[in-house]
């Protein structure tokens, strides 16, 4: 057990910065920090994301991969807190959580991983140079002081997003809570460049959601006590939100995106997630027999399930939609025989044209197949730049949190989505509501899909995303200088004994 034995580290010692990385332990969350780290240790800093046993396992595919590249990226596996009142044992992963009651006992245990995580940087000569933490993460703040070292957030959503959110604090409407008030009654997100129309339910981000106060407390103030920011996104899609949210932030905001670009080769895009997921010539043998720009995917990411009903009005859409299509269904949601023989039935319905795959899907490999000409999305801000990096333009069915604002941001500021038309969030595991009909998706998908000139310019500003996004990730692009000048600011040297973190801010304030 690693606590009794300290975990050893089997990277040699590197002149350029020494990042920790600390994922949530969920998977739109870890995800692009993985990315990032296999960025980062591309560009030859030496790299530690820390992990737990079950997720590690998930893992297993990128560090074979990184131990074959010689990458100076190693995993470290800290045991889950265990004995945790109210959570079942084995559960290390937000998506392995079935009832809504284990959500809070969950995040109190994340914290117990602060004395581990502080014993195995102690035990490092020379101590490492920089923790980047996900947003949710604020129990590293502690670790990062004690041990005199800087700290950076990693925010999942997009710049637009997180501006709104620091707009919204600003001006008090985080005191209120989501419970009072007309939760339809329309409101302009305060302070922002661009008109924003929210509604009080679908700006849940903006409340305290009842229950999670005190957390979101914690993450906030360690927001505010952070050296700094790292976002995945890039300038060219949101210049104005970039700019504006550094100011308010009032500390670097690095954009290093879009982060899944870490993956161009088949391997990395067939085990990112889960290595145990489906196999990527599964889908892809399907792709390359379809006609270019044809088949919309539709993939709901890693967190939202479907009961019955609604899984089958989604079903009949697609088939009413007449279009080709690869639809994504999970595990949990496959679960009953009735659900089986349906999706049967519809397979046989639809042979030739329509393909269900069940489980984790290989996201990269079919957004980045020429086949694929729109998505069917829930609006997690992975899924999005995903899309944006392979120029597919979106359906959107926002389901909770940041997703409704991310449908603003590629509906009205981007061009590149057709909304679906939900107006408020679904309840996890239980919503026996149906927001969205077979119609709505027949209509959705064939306006994205069509040939009118609307569909023409989503394709053409997909296109150019998507051109610009790629852009952004060379050398010279955006994003890579950015992560140059992160590596540069952080060099072992520059860091002064006595008063770490000022003089790192002096220096990353020097660099921008
Ligand atoms: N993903 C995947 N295969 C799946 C479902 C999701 O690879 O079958 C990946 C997807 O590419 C994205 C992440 O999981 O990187 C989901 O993150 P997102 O922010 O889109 O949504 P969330 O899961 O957080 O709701």
């Amino acid at each position: 057990a690693p606590m009794e034995e300290p975990i050893a580290s089997t990277l040699a010692p590197s002149p350029l910065p020494h990042f920790v990385i600390v994922p949530l332990v969920e998977q739109g969350h870890t995800i692009p920090m993985v990315d990032l780290a296999r960025l980062l240790a591309g560009r030859g800093a030496r790299v530690s994301l820390i992990t737990t046993p079950v997720n590690a396992c998930r893992l297993r595919g990128v560090a074979d991969q990184a131990a074959r590249a010689k990458l100076p990226l190693e995993f470290i596996e800290l045991p889950f807190p265990t004995e945790i009142h109210g959570l079942p044992p084995g559960i290390e992963n937000v998506d392995q959580i079935t009832d809504f009651s284990h959500f809070a006992p969950f995040f109190d245990a994340l914290p117990k991983l602060a004395g581990p995580l502080e014993a195995y940087l102690r035990a490092l000569a020379p101590r490492p140079s920089c923790i980047v933490s996900d947003w949710c993460n604020p129990w590293t703040a502690g670790v990062a002081t004690r041990l005199g070292i800087p700290r950076l957030f990693f925010h999942g959503p997009s710049c637009f997003y997180s501006l709104c959110d620091l707009n919204a604090m600003d001006h008090g409407l985080h005191d209120q809570t989501s419970a009072a008030g007309d939760d339809q009654e329309k409101f302009a997100v305060p302070g922002m460049p661009v008109h924003v129309e929210v509604t009080r339910a679908t700006a849940p981000g903006f409340f305290k959601t009842p229950g999670f106060e005190a957390i979101w407390e914690r993450c906030v103030e360690a927001m505010l006590t952070a050296d700094g920011a790292v976002v995945n996104t890039f300038v060219d899609l949101e210049d104005e939100f970039v700019a504006r949210y550094e100011a308010a932030l009032g500390k670097p905001v690095w954009t290093l995106g879009p982060l899944c670009l870490a993956n161009e080769d088949a391997d990395a895009m067939e085990s990112r997630g889960d290595m145990s997921g489906v196999r990527r010539s599964a889908v892809t043998a399907w792709l390359d027999a379809m006609g270019t720009g044809s088949v919309v995917y539709v993939n709901f990411g890693s967190v939202a399930r479907k009961l019955p009903r609604q899984l089958f009005e989604v079903g009949h859409g697609l088939e009413d939609s007449g279009k080709p299509f690869l639809w994504v269904v999970k595990e949990a949601e496959v679960a009953a025989q009735e659900v089986r023989e349906w999706l049967e039935a519809l397979e046989a319905r639809t042979a030739g044209r329509g393909l269900v795959v069940r489980g984790w899907a290989p996201q990269l490999a079919v957004l980045s197949h020429r086949a694929v000409g729109g998505f069917v999305t829930h609006c997690g801000w992975n899924s999005l730049m995903e899309s944006i990096a392979y120029s597919v333009p979106v359906v959107t069915w926002p389901h909770f949190a940041d997703q409704f604002l991310n449908e603003r941001l590629v509906v009205d500021v981007l061009g590149v989505g057709v909304p679906i038309g939900v107006t408020a969030p679904v309840r996890l595991f239980d919503d026996e509501t149906l927001p969205v009909v077979r119609g709505d998706i027949a209509r959705a998908v064939s306006e994205l899909m069509g040939g009118g000139n609307e569909a023409g310019e989503r394709r053409r500003k997909a296109k150019e995303y998507g051109e610009k996004a790629h852009r952004a990730m060379e050398k010279g692009g955006s994003s890579y200088e950015k992560m140059t000048q992160l590596i540069e600011s952080l060099r072992p040297q520059v860091v002064v004994e006595a008063n770490k973190t000022t003089e790192l801010e002096h220096c990353m304030h020097a660099v921008r």
